[in-house]
Parts: C-alpha cells; sequence; structure tokens
C-alpha cells in the first residue's frame, strides 16, 4: 500500500476543541462511517462524491488508516457501537485493503461494544470469496443497491448490473455468511409505474431479505438524467403518482413483514439500522473520508468534498457549533422521521431547561394545527407523523426549520 499523499492530522478548525470532542467522545459509544469514493462507472442519477479513477484507490485507502490512526489517539480510543463503510462503492475495495481498514479500526477505537457493522455492496461488483473475506473481519450486516428490478429503467439509471445479478447478490450475501441483509427501492424513476414498484418489493422480501431502504429519485443536482428530463427527452413522475406509491408500500410492506421504523426505512421486528437510527436519534458518530460528515456534542462537521484537496490534507473542514434553540429544533426535525416519534413532554421539559418555553409552545400550536389536519397525532406523552403525515412531512418538518 502507498503512503497518503499529505499530512494527516486534525484539521485545523477542530484543533481548539479537541479535548471537548474527547469528553463528548466518551459519554456514549460512536458510530463511525467511512467514506469509500469509488465507482466502477457513474450512475446517470448520482450526485455522491465518487471517482472512477481507481488509480487513486490504494492511496486513499492509505489515507484512511492514518485518518483512523489519528482520530482514534485524539479522541483517547473511544467505544464504538455501529460502524458502516459507504460510498461510492465499497465492494470494490480489494480483500487486503478492506483488512488493513478493519484492523486499523480495532487497534485505533474499542470495537467492544459494536453491535452492527453494515457495508454497502453494489450488485455489480460482488463476489463470493469477497464477500466471505468481509464476514470472516467481522462486519455482520450488508445493503445492497438494488434500486429496482427493471432492467431497462437500471440501464436508464446508468447501473452497472441488471436485476438478475442483483438478486444473485442477495444470494451470495446469504451464502457468504450475512444474515442481515438490506435492499435499496428506488421510487419516481421515469418510465416507472406503481405495479412495477410493488412487483419489485414482493420480489425483494420474497428473497429473504430484513430490510429495505426507499429512496425517491433526486436530481435536485447536476446530472445527465436531470439533462435528459430537462430536455423533454424523459418525464418524471407525477406527484401524485409518486405520493401513491409510497402510500401502497406503506399497505404493502407490513402485509409482507417489513414495519416501518424510519419515513424511508422498513426493517422485520429487530432488523431496523442501528447505524442509521443514530442519525435521526443525535447520537454521536464520526465519518472519516473525503465528504464525510460528523456530530459530537454540539459540533457538526463536514470534511471536503474535493477528493484531491482531502488526499493532500488541503481540504476545508465545514465546522458548525449550534446554539441550543438550534439544537432543540433538531429533536424534533429529526426525531419525528422516526415512526415511535418523539417524546414531546420530555422536549417540553428540555425547552424549559433551556429557557426556550416560548419556543416550543409556538411548535405545539403549530403541530396542533397539523394534528387537526391528520398529519400528527398526539398520543400520550409523545408525538408523532400519520400515514398520511409521513406523505407530507417536508410540511411538518418546516416549523423546525
Ligand atoms: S453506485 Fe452509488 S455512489 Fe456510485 S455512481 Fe452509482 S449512485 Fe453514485
Amino acid at each position: 500500500m502507498t503512503g497518503a499523499a499529505g499530512p494527516v492530522a486534525i484539521p485545523p478548525i477542530l484543533q481548539p476543541h479537541v479535548a471537548a470532542l474527547r469528553g463528548a467522545a466518551h459519554r456514549e459509544p460512536l458510530g463511525l462511517y467511512l467514506h469509500v469514493p469509488f465507482c466502477k462507472d457513474r450512475c446517470t442519477y448520482c450526485s455522491f462524491v465518487t471517482t472512477r479513477d481507481v488509480q487513486l484507490q490504494s492511496a486513499v485507502v492509505a489515507r484512511l488508516v492514518a485518518e483512523i490512526r489519528v482520530w482514534g489517539e485524539a479522541l483517547g480510543r473511544p467505544a464504538v457501537d455501529t460502524l458502516y463503510l459507504g460510498g461510492g462503492t465499497p465492494s470494490l475495495l480489494r480483500a487486503e485493503e478492506l483488512a488493513a481498514l478493519t484492523a486499523a479500526l480495532r487497534e485505533a477505537f474499542d470495537l467492544g461494544p459494536l453491535v452492527e457493522a453494515t457495508l454497502e455492496a453494489n450488485p455489480g461488483t460482488v463476489d463470493l470469496a469477497w464477500l466471505e473475506g468481509a464476514r470472516a473481519l467481522g462486519w455482520d450486516r450488508v445493503s445492497v443497491g438494488t434500486q429496482t428490478l427493471d432492467d431497462e429503467l437500471l440501464a436508464r439509471l446508468g447501473r452497472i448490473h441488471g436485476a438478475a445479478q442483483a438478486l444473485d447478490a442477495l444470494e451470495l450475501c446469504r451464502r457468504a455468511g450475512f444474515q442481515r441483509r438490506s435492499g435499496d427501492l428506488m421510487v419516481g424513476i421515469p418510465g416507472q409505474d406503481l405495479d412495477r414498484v410493488l412487483g419489485d418489493a414482493r420480489t425483494l422480501v420474497g428473497t429473504g431479505l430484513e430490510h429495505l431502504s426507499i429512496y425517491l429519485l433526486d436530481l435536485d443536482k447536476a446530472c445527465p438524467l436531470k439533462a435528459e428530463v430537462e430536455a423533454g427527452r424523459l418525464a418524471l413522475p407525477s406527484e401524485d403518482e409518486v405520493a401513491d406509491v409510497f402510500e401502497a408500500l406503506q399497505v404493502e410492506l407490513p402485509r409482507l413483514g417489513l414495519l416501518p421504523y424510519e419515513i424511508s426505512n422498513y426493517g422485520r421486528p429487530g432488523a431496523e439500522s442501528r447505524h442509521n437510527q443514530r442519525y435521526w436519534q443525535l447520537r454521536p458518530y464520526l465519518g472519516l473520508g473525503v465528504s464525510a460528515a460528523s456530530q459530537l456534542g454540539t459540533w457538526r462537521w463536514t470534511e471536503t468534498s474535493v477528493l484531491p484537496a482531502w488526499l493532500e490534507g488541503r481540504g476545508e473542514t465545514e465546522l458548525t457549533e449550534l446554539d441550543a434553540a438550534e439544537s432543540l429544533a433538531e429533536i424534533p426535525l429529526l426525531g419525528l422521521r422516526m415512526h415511535a416519534g418523539v417524546d414531546w413532554e420530555g422536549l417540553r421539559a428540555e425547552g424549559r431547561r433551556r429557557n426556550l418555553q416560548p419556543l416550543v409552545d409556538s411548535w405545539d400550536e403549530q403541530l396542533r394545527v397539523f394534528g387537526a389536519q391528520g398529519l400528527v397525532t398526539f398520543e400520550g406523552p409523545r408525538v408523532r407523523l400519520t400515514d398520511r403525515g409521513r406523505l407530507l412531512s417536508n410540511a411538518v418538518f418546516q416549523i423546525f426549520v
């Protein structure tokens, strides 16, 4: 493995806060996210930070290993209870690169409390030996980028695999010993209809996977698919059609045994993603790698999204420290995404403790209006979105922005 291309150190903007970050990192176990920024080809809708330049792969892995060590030492080898290897395409890592990253994680952090270690895999890049190797290293959950089981739509999305390969990948994961398998289902693809999505959902759940993430195709940023739509060569489904699909999935997936636990995520009981839940429950996490985001104490930061700058250690890290009102607003803003909702009485008490009672009162008033419209429901001390509220959640979330 080659050496990292630039010095590896805690970003200067974070250095004054290291002692406080270390304190926050020892209050409860962290989640750790690693970003692997490689893909074999670029999907037509993608806005993630990825590259096809595999020449950079060993330098990126070396730098990630170095970052793991630097952060582990700076934070005093804190406990970690969830790991997530995302991207990009982590399944493009060579077996020895995955082993090097895993070994560095074990040395630099206390993985004693680990309850979940997820890696993302693209169906076009997995084989049994690689998956067995990953499983032997301790990775115990795999998220397979299935998206849709329609070959024509997969080609439109620029995916490097067909539907049969996606189903084969799920089976290979099972044979490699991954009992915890998740798939993705994308909604809103030009040319996709309700029957197609429901059929895919049934087929995917029929493979025995325990978890499904439902994504709405997002064309906010410039990408080839957006250009096709803007040029009138492809048409997106209407908002009503998309809402119908989400509504139908809310009925069909529980019937298949996958229960909603977050706006976009369904799982068999006990199969919820522990790592992803920490984002909505405001539990701390450290993200390493280009464009990775972190949350520790009241600090939020994001690494540069410019790969050469990150590799050379000269990227800008964006840091935000939330004030009392902002961090209070995060609780309902993220917590309402969860099916279990938010402990509203607890939030009221926290508002009083922070002298922010008028703010909570104003949220309460607005939520009651949404309650009258059937979008939220107050149940005992908790408030949560209704099925209809989940379809119109952005309107509710505006209260807290
Ligand atoms: S596989 Fe994922 S990260 Fe890679 S180009 Fe496609 S959408 Fe983007």
